[in-house]
């Protein structure tokens, strides 16, 4: 498949390590929520690769917008290149595809993440049409961003858990999935890192549900 041509019209820190990168694209790209782009840098060594989730997409007559948000790694390969992109630059991205997507089924769905993992599944909580709800969980308020997208987005539940800080407004300490009554078709949708995934499919299982989707970066 031909690759992508796209220009970065923004980008701008979220907070103090994550950095939202907007692209536009005059190609058709389909993207279904929870999905990635595979974008194609150079660097003094190569050309390398790296996914990363769509946020948000636009389109706009011919052209398509396609938001992403990233974490700046200190030592990253990739993370180095863009803390240098600038405004008009030109970057590729290949095969905005994945497996990791919003079922269309009529269940309700609960969508969980941690930190950056929000980026596939608020775009699936956005463009869901069930009863839905989500849980976030950050270790420090500083970690927060897009609560004012989550707050946009019609008719859904959610709880923001700070575990390492007591914060108002906000829950205290891990999620509790024993305290939720959740309907037994809930179909849940995780973003985390590899172990915390696997405990958090175990504890649904544990508890009888079965239509658990994950995602871990
Ligand atoms: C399907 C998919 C979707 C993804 N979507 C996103 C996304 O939306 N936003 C996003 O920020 N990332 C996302 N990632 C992760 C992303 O692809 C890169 O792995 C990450 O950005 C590191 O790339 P880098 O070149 O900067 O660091 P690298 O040079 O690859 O890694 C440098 C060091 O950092 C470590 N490292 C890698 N990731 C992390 C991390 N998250 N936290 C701490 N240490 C880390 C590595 O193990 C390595 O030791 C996604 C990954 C996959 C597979």
């Amino acid at each position: 498949m031909e690759d992508i041509k796209a220009k970065v019209i923004n980008c701008q820190m979220l907070t103090e390590n994550v950095m939202e990168l907007s692209i536009e694209t005059y190609q058709e790209v389909k993207v279904i929520p929870g999905q990635r782009a595979l974008f194609i840098f150079k660097d003094e060594q190569s050309t390398f690769q790296r996914a990363y989730s769509v946020v948000d997409q636009d389109t706009d007559n011919e052209k398509t917008l396609l938001m992403f948000a990233i974490k700046l790694i200190e030592t990253g390969r990739w993370s180095n290149v863009l803390k240098k992109i600038l405004v008009g630059d030109a970057v590729s991205i290949r095969w905005v595809f994945w497996t990791f997507i919003l079922q269309d089924t009529q269940y309700p769905k609960a969508f969980i993440w941690t930190w950056i993992g929000i980026t596939p599944v608020l775009h699936m909580a956005k463009y869901c049409t069930t009863d839905k709800q989500l849980f976030w969980s950050v270790s420090h308020k500083k970690d927060i961003f897009y609560e004012d997208r989550i707050k946009e987005i019609h008719e859904l539940r959610y709880e923001i858990h700070i575990t390492r800080e007591s914060i108002d407004g906000y829950f205290p300490w891990r999620i509790n999935f024993t305290k939720n009554q959740f309907d037994p078709n809930t179909e849940f949708y995780l973003c985390w890192s590899p172990d915390p995934v696997k405990n958090i499919i175990e504890e649904l299982t544990f508890l009888w549900y079965n239509k658990i989707y994950a995602e871990k970066f």
